[in-house]
């Protein structure tokens, strides 16, 4: 099937094709058919997010229209960033992750727990939606450590490594993402 993404992060729109290109779909960036769109996030939960941008993306555009929010959830801070992950310093990535050091500095190794969170939602038409959730249980590390991914990637650990130390297709074995799309993948294989 072919699909819009309803976002203009390059790194979501790599790690959607690694993904779902593969399964034989193929996507299209938000940009690509609607270069002034621009749907607000301000909802409270990933959900509503998601749902938000892939309806307005396709009620403008009328292709079948992928869309996911997500975010890091850290157990010490209450579930923060959350849906703020993206603006969690109001700056870029560089200055969240150093927020998140500093917000976690007395915070011992065995209370860093942490999850990041994926809600897609594929709007085909008015009644035809479909959700799914995938997440990724870890921990956040004391230091910044590899080059790879985006956002928290350096910061995330899932055993001794970081996500950003793991190889693509490494990380869309464990990740939010990745169980996310795959729950999407069986969810469409039962659609025909
Ligand atoms: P949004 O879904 O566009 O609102 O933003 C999600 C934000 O959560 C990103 O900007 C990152 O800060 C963070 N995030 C989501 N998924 C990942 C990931 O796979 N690795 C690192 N950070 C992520």
């Amino acid at each position: 099937m072919k699909f819009v993404l309803a976002s203009n992060n390059a790194h979501k729109l790599e790690e959607f094709k690694r993904i779902l290109e593969p399964m034989g779909h193929s996507i299209v960036p938000q940009n690509e058919v609607c270069p002034p769109c621009e749907i607000e996030e301000d909802g409270e939960t990933f959900r509503e997010n998601a749902y938000k941008k892939a309806y307005g993306i396709y009620k403008i555009v009328n292709i079948p229209t992928i869309a996911d929010d997500s975010g890091l959830c850290v157990d010490a801070l209450n579930n923060a960033p959350g849906v703020y992950s993206a603006r969690y310093s109001g700056m870029g990535d560089a200055e969240n992750n150093a927020k998140l050091l500093r917000e976690l500095k007395d915070v011992p190794q065995e209370k860093r727990t942490a999850r990041f969170v994926c809600n897609i939602c594929v709007v085909m038409g008015e009644d035809n939606i479909i959700e799914t959730q995938g997440e990724c249980n870890g921990y956040i590390g004391f230091e910044l450590r590899g080059e790879n991914g985006f956002g928290y990637d350096p910061l995330f650990m899932v055993g001794e490594k970081s996500t950003a130390e793991m190889s693509p297709q490494e990380k869309d074995s464990i990740s939010h993402r990745g169980k996310a799309l795959e729950r999407l993948q069986e969810k469409l294989l039962k659609l025909g």
